[in-house]
């Protein structure tokens, strides 16, 4: 039944995107209809461009339904270009009215929203939300969205641009073009390149972050499921690289949640990452804790009140084998701990449990893609290239990512509308 409805709302989405008439010419032409795209086509639409999106996907802002886990965690409140790569352009992309600016666009649309931390999410924590309300007002500024067609090719002219188009409605794939004043590109992480090709654009080397961390030999592997609080550091040849707060979750193949993930945009391979398992205690309090009575000995369940019990009998049982970590280049490493006595063994394994990172684990998990068209080609007042001066770029077709926690798709919402008014402003010179 599920499969046959599912086949039956495909055929409806494959309709509707066939009957959309793709015109031949458009004032701006935005290549890809995710979050950035759609922002830009109703900038642009709403300052009077005739605006045309072209989605490969049978509906557009459809990567926006699995963003914040189906929540869509829109934004932040404390938005600022530190938590990007590249902080000076976003800084100068994104002006002083940043967050007003994203959030005085989703209160136009008729979104409210709440908060958790400094988290934005929809009032309705649904990530459709988001996405109805952007498509509505795309349909109200009279955006043509023309799903189902991929783009190919981009040709750019003098005063315009053709945009080479497979329209995969049909079938067999019929190809067609559009002639636009401006184009857009927008297709989001990992296919700068295919569109790049032919045009000179410069291009930074794409990698997957944000995703978990696979760890070699990992003796916390058998923990799989359990979470912890903890601040986490990387170290790369004994120098710290960066150090996060927050809830890991163990797996199989290493550590996962949002800490790991924040702390993928700045992993290497063998790098070290360290573990605190009870930041708020100190080495003092801990011993304090787990012994009261200062026998001196590692006494089963002692570190119960303040771990979680199963991380805390692994790390016991670790701590009396002596576990280290194999080539351990922490610059705490744990020399004269591994003399120590098994409790003061055990409290050093507690307050920095050292972990090899191997890579992203998983990189079809990742929620964003790092590199992508370089920035330094592209003006920051107006995301125009400086080589096609009719030809602009937003999102993360950029080569610009954020931590966790709703900054890439506050850039998202921002270089769109940067973007799209810019290239509006062309159809009238
Ligand atoms: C699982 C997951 C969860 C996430 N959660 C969050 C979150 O909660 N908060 C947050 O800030 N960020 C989150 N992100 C990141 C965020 O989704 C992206 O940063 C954002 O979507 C980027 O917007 P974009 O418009 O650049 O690209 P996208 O939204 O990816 O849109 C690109 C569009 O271009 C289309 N396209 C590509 N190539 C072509 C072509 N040749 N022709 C036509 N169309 C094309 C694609 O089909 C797509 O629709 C998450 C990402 C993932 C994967």
């Amino acid at each position: 039944m599920k499969g046959s409805s599912r086949a039956q709302k495909q055929a409806l989405l494959l309709a509707q995107a066939h009957s959309t008439t793709l015109p031949q010419n458009c004032d701006v032409c935005i290549i890809g209809g995710g979050a950035s795209g759609m922002v830009a086509a109703i900038t642009a639409a709403e300052a009077g461009a005739k605006t045309v999106v072209i989605e490969q996907k049978l509906q557009a802002a459809q990567s926006i339904l699995a963003t914040g886990n189906g929540r869509c965690n829109l934004a932040n409140i404390s938005l600022a270009p530190k938590h990007y790569n590249h902080p000076e352009f976003v800084a100068e992309v994104c002006g002083g009215s940043w967050l007003n600016d994203v959030l005085g666009f989703w209160n136009a649309c008729g979104l409210r929203w709440t908060l958790e931390e400094d988290r934005l999410y929809p009032v309705s924590r649904q990530a459709a939300s988001v996405r109805n309300v952007l498509l509505a007002r795309a349909k109200r500024a009279g955006v043509i969205v023309a799903c189902g067609r991929k783009v190919e090719q981009l040709e750019m002219h003098d005063g315009a641009c053709t945009i080479k188009i497979s329209d995969e409605t049909r079938e067999p794939a019929q190809y067609c073009s559009i002639n636009t004043c401006a184009a857009i590109i927008a297709v989001g992480g990992g296919v700068s390149s295919h569109i790049a090709a032919g045009l000179d654009l410069e291009l930074v080397a794409e990698s997957p972050i944000l995703a978990p961390l696979a760890c070699k030999n990992s003796p916390l592997a058998s923990l799989s499921g359990r979470r912890a609080q903890v601040i986490a550091h990387i170290y790369r040849d004994a120098f710290p690289q960066a150090r996060e707060r927050g809830e890991i979750l163990l797996r199989d193949y290493g550590i996962s949640g949002i800490v790991c993930f924040n702390l993928s945009r700045h992993v290497q391979p063998n790098d070290v990452i360290t573990l605190d398992f009870a930041p708020d205690y100190n080495a003092s309090e801990l011993r304090q804790i787990a012994d009261p009575q200062l026998s001196g000995k590692l006494i089963d369940g002692c570190l119960d009140g303040v771990l979680d019990p199963l991380i805390a009998t692994q790390l016991i049982k670790l701590a009396r084998k002596r576990w280290t970590l194999t080539n351990d280049t922490r610059a705490d490493a744990p020399d004269s701990a591994v003399q120590a006595d098994p409790l003061s063994y055990a409290l050093s394994l507690v307050k920095g449990f050292p972990l090899r990172v191997s890579g992203i684990a998983h990189p079809e998990l990742a929620q964003v893609t790092r590199g992508g068209l370089n920035i330094h080609q592209f003006e920051s007042t107006t995301l125009a290239t400086q080589s096609y001066p009719r030809l602009f770029a937003c999102g993360e077709a950029l080569d610009i990512d954020a931590d966790c926690g709703g900054f890439n798709l506050a850039w998202a919402w921002k270089s769109g509308m940067v973007a799209g008014s810019a290239a509006a402003q062309l159809h009238s010179v």
